[in-house]
């Protein structure tokens, strides 16, 4: 049986390592998809930039092509009429076919050298009125440049009617004699123009403004509203005079998708995080868990090492699981030898192996005493010793009955204490009895002098008449008669000696309470009559109890003995020792009562006690052998004051034998 060891700091490091690893593993993942949507995101500018350029570059083209188209035009139609003889005519016609064919133009004016209008189409305004209106604005400014110059140009914006911004294009004519006769002038509101020229989806994408330098804006379009967030400016050449086309581009409705993929990533890696997060608390849990398991187990097998007493678990079928360290020290086998043994076990002493099997199916049969039972247990090295077992069922963590546990103590050396102090008893008991057969010596010598003597003087009469020579055998035989009663009289006292003075192992065997109380008094009778003692007894017919004659006589003497000894200073008429047998619900109850001085009550915890005596000569040993001898018997010896005694004091001693000995 090895504890099992805790883990060891580097195995510990290697499992934080190893916990570790999917952290790293998870923010390196992280950080890879955050450059790849910045990466992305970066692309995706990127591409929104160049499809703005791409288009911005589109647009200002398709814008040159109309200008210069519609200018080409005008400077076809500035070339025809310096040539055609019907010049309102061919004004008119082209004029016409332009603002039909270019809704971005909204007026054609014909003005000649001195800036008066000739003709005009539409001609819903009043030419006059507008052109006085440019003063000395920005058109009047680009027509002086035309007609110094010679060359076509394009008027800086001006604000016209409601506040709208134009431009204009003036193309000069030439009169024959390569004089300018006059102009022609082209109106183009840049609302119209941007409102004509920019396509739909252009303007779904993009807010497409005309600026100058200053940052005046002139107009604009666009379908989207908000800011955006990305911008191209580029030279709106023509008209030129600082003019710029500025677009603005927007995010696209796509971008939502693109934003939501980018939520559900990131929510998912923190979702990823989070689950990873949870495993490791779990991972945590059980780790500790298993952590304080260790320690447990560890716990029970120190536990289980330093116990003294030998455990051993069979299952149901008898056969041995389980051996703890004590059993195999006390056995000598090993666990190997031992775990999987099935009857006979090696243990068991070869003389014994019938009584072994018994116990051992008893057990099974879960019929083993609950107090337990001694068995005699074999060593590995044949050395025999006594086993106190105590079987008790082995439950599994389900509740199942899944074999039997055996607890099991030596107790050869208990054994053998206990054998050496009742050896000592004995010879305690038997030292008494030669104490008290001491004591009683005297007595006993003058009571067998009294049928020694009588013997003596038939003899001597048996002798006289044989010596007279006139007795005859009649004579002579009530002598002879007489003196073989004396003589068995004589025998009587002797062997009583001799019975109580021996020594012999305690045996109960039945015997009659009336015959033993009978030797007792034979016993006694002297010296009560010597101290003056009445006996009186009372022995009611009764069946034989099971009992160590000799060790009960020990006792009916020694309580006698006392109870004659308590009343020395007794007056004489009252000396009185009283003998009782009563047939109670706990047994036999035997009573010793006398009339003495009685008993102290700061003695009386004292009697039992060996060597306690209050006599100059006694020995004290008397009532803790009588208490000994009677709780061997499995009966209960006490004292009690005699409340009937005439002299107000004495003692009873009670001493009982259960009726199971009875
Ligand atoms: P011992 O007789 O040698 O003193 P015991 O053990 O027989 O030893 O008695 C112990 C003591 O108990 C006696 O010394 C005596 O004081 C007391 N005792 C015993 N029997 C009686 C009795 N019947 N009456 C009064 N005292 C008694």
């Amino acid at each position: 049986m090895t504890a099992t060891q805790s883990a060891s700091p580097s195995t510990t490091r290697r499992i934080r390592w190893l916990l570790a690893l999917p952290k790293l593993g998870i923010v390196l993942l992280l950080a890879a998809l955050v450059s790849l949507l910045w990466l992305l995101h970066r692309n995706e500018i990127e591409e929104d930039r160049a499809a703005l350029i791409k288009d911005v570059l589109w647009l200002e083209q398709s814008l040159q092509f109309h200008l210069n188209s519609n200018e080409e035009q005008i400077q076809q139609l500035a070339l025809d009429m310096a040539s055609l003889p019907d010049r309102r005519k061919a004004f008119r016609l082209r004029a016409e076919h332009m603002l039909k064919n270019s809704p971005e133009v909204t007026q054609i004016l014909w003005l000649d050298s001195e800036r008066k209008v000739v003709d005009a189409l539409p001609s819903s305004v009043p030419p006059e009125q507008e052109i006085e209106a440019f003063g000395p604005s920005a058109a009047s400014r680009a027509h002086d440049l035309v007609m110094q110059l010679g060359k076509t140009h394009y008027s800086e914006p001006f604000f016209l009617g409601s506040n709208r911004a134009h431009i204009e294009l003036i193309v000069p004519i030439h009169s024959d004699d390569q004089h300018i006769a006059g102009t022609l002038v082209v109106l183009y509101p840049l609302e119209t123009l941007l409102a004509n020229q920019v396509p739909w989806w252009f303007t779904e994408k993009y807010k497409v403004e005309i600026v100058d330098d200053n940052d005046q804006l002139y107009a604009s379009k666009t379908r989207i509203e908000g800011n955006g967030d990305q911008r191209y400016v580029i030279p709106f050449d023509p008209p030129g005079s600082g003019l710029l086309l500025r677009v603005t581009s927007y995010r696209s409705a796509d971008n939502s998708v693109q934003r939501s993929l980018v939520a559900a990533i990131i929510l998912l890696a923190a979702g990823v995080f989070w689950s990873l997060w949870l495993v490791r608390d779990l991972m945590k849990k059980r780790s500790r868990a298993e952590e304080a398991l260790r320690s447990e187990h560890a716990f029970r097998a120190a536990m289980e090492d330093s116990l003294t007493v030998g455990m051993r678990a069979r299952d149901l079928n008898g056969c041995v699981i389980y051996v703890n360290p004590a059993f195999c020290k006390m056995t000598g086998f090993s666990p190997e030898e031992l775990v999987g043994a099935t009857p006979p076990m090696p243990y068991w002493a070869p003389e014994q192996l019938e009584e072994s099997y018994a116990m051992h199916q008893t057990v099974l049969a879960g019929e083993a005493p609950d107090d337990g039972f001694e068995m005699t247990f074999m060593r590995k090295n044949g050395e025999r010793f006594h086993a106190l077992v105590y079987e008790a069922k082995l439950i599994d963590g389900n509740g199942k009955h899944t074999g039997w546990m055996a607890s099991v103590l030596d107790i050869t050396e208990r054994k053998r204490a206990e054998e050496l102090a009742r050896q000592q008893q004995e010879q305690l008991q038997f030292t008494s009895r030669l104490v008290t057969m001491g004591e009683m010596a005297s007595t006993l010598a003058h009571e067998l002098n009294q049928p020694l003597a009588a013997i003596a003087s038939y003899n001597t009469g048996c002798l006289n008449l044989m010596a007279s020579g006139q007795a005859g055998v009649d004579d002579i035989r009530p002598a002879l008669e007489k003196m073989g009663v004396q003589a068995q009289r004589a025998g009587k006292i002797i062997r009583r000696v001799h019975d109580f003075v021996r020594k012999s192992e305690p045996k109960r065997a039945p015997c009659q309470l009336g015959e033993v109380i009978e030797d007792c008094l034979g016993f006694i009778e002297p010296e009560a009559r010597k101290r003056h003692v009445r006996i009186e007894f009372d022995i009611p017919p009764m069946r034989p109890v099971l009992a160590d004659r000799l060790m009960l006589e020990q006792v009916l003497l020694n309580l006698m003995r006392n109870g004659m000894e308590a009343m020395t200073n007794t007056p004489a008429g009252a000396k009185l020792l009283r003998l009782g047998v009563q047939v109670t619900t706990e047994g036999l109850r035997i009573s010793v009562s006398d009339n003495g001085c009685g008993i102290a009550p700061e003695i009386r915890d004292k009697l039992f006690t060996a060597f306690f005596t209050t006599k100059p000569e006694g020995m004290g040993v008397g009532l803790s052998i009588c208490r000994s001898i009677i709780e061997f018997h499995r009966g209960r010896l006490w004292a009690e004051d005699n409340a009937h005694s005439p002299t107000g004091s004495g003692t009873i001693f009670h001493f009982t034998l259960p009726l199971d000995t009875a």
